[in-house]
């Protein structure tokens, strides 16, 4: 991937698209292809068709899709499981069809089955039956793999796959029906905080175990992965390294709002008991991830004040805006 080589970013005001386009650019890109999903639906292949015929990319990071914490999987199974499927065919389609050099297609830890032994190796793909509360999702993402990997034999496409676990940063989605559980907890300590409320309550028993990456980590194993990774087999990104949620929610306390008081509601899910992965193979080919857990979610919520309380000030300003404009 030389530096003027034409890469087409899908998923750019994502999580991990934009953790992709900050590094890529960091590292000198300078020919970088995005779309809104107002200027290009993916799910719409003729739509694709026609983005591709028209921007001709040789290199392809997918990290569109519809994503969401345990609560959004369970409450909209139809578009987790629509969105993925469509955007995964169309993009990989088009892909094949306009000559795309190598495409890296981004999957989920929760492809494996539930009840895996741990941790969690590559092998074990389709061995048991999988997660219940987020399996439409976990579904999509195992097709996406088969997809990249049956345009590889029958087409010979340079297309690879890697299964990142939990991820997190800036730009990350904090909105409490929809998020994840560590941008879900900076929230919710920073509002209790905020409202002078000493209580934060945390899903489920607190006894499941998560392995959280920094998207910024996540997007150096992907750029890493582009030029050096060239198997069949998908490959997992991970820190090797889990908790569990109650020890999470104590260190997001301790950067937030460390005179809070954990409570929890064990009539919320606890989801997957533990989903840790097995980082060997990724090892073994030289790389690692840099930021530790602690300086993460310090980082993150140093974003998070920076930018949420902006956009609630430019709500509440433009809903005072538009009250006054319907007073008067
Ligand atoms: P998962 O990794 O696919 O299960 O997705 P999540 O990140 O949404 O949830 C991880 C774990 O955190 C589950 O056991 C949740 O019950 C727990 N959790 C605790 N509090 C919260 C919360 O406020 N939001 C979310 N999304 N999860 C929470």
């Amino acid at each position: 991937m030389n530096e003027h080589a034409r890469i087409f970013v899908a998923g750019r005001r994502g999580l991990v698209g934009s953790a992709i386009l900050r590094k890529l650019e960091e590292a000198g890109h300078d020919c970088l292809l995005t779309a809104t999903r107002e200027q290009l639906d993916l799910r719409d292949q003729a739509a694709v068709h026609y983005w591709f015929r028209a921007n001709r990319p040789e290199y392809v990071f997918l990290a569109a899709g519809t994503v969401g914490g345990i609560l959004a999987n369970s409450t909209r199974p139809a578009e987790f499981i629509y969105d993925n499927m469509m955007i995964h065919a169309t993009v990989v389609h088009a892909s094949h069809l306009f000559g795309v050099k190598k495409l890296l297609y981004l999957g989920s830890s929760c492809i494996y089955p539930r009840e895996c032994e741990q941790p969690m190796t590559e092998s074990m793909l389709l061995t048991a039956p999988l997660e219940p509360t987020n399996e439409p999702y976990a579904i999509a993402k195992i097709a996406g793999i088969k997809l990249c990997q049956a345009y590889r034999r029958q087409y010979g496409c340079n297309f690879i796959s890697a299964m990142p676990t939990n991820l997190y940063g800036p730009n990350d989605n904090f909105d409490l029906t929809s998020s994840h559980v560590l941008p879900a907890l900076i929230r919710k300590f920073h509002d209790a905080r905020l409202e002078g409320r000493k209580e934060v309550v945390v899903w489920g028993t607190g006894r499941p175990r998560r392995e959280l990456l920094h998207v910024d980590d996540l997007a150096d194993a992907c750029l890493f992965l582009m030029t050096h990774y060239e198997d069949e087999s998908h490959v997992n990104v991970g820190t090797g390294e889990d908790l569990t949620i109650h020890e999470l929610a104590s260190m997001v306390r301790e950067v937030v709002y460390p005179d809070a008081v954990v409570i929890f509601d064990a009539s919320k899910p606890d989801g997957s008991p533990r989903k840790l992965l097995d980082v060997s193979r990724l090892h073994s080919r030289g790389w690692r991830h840099r930021i530790d857990l602690r300086t993460g979610i310090e980082q993150t919520y140093r974003w998070f004040l920076e930018h949420h309380d902006v956009a609630r000030l430019v709500a509440g300003a433009a809903a005072h805006q538009h009250a006054a404009a319907t007073e008067s």
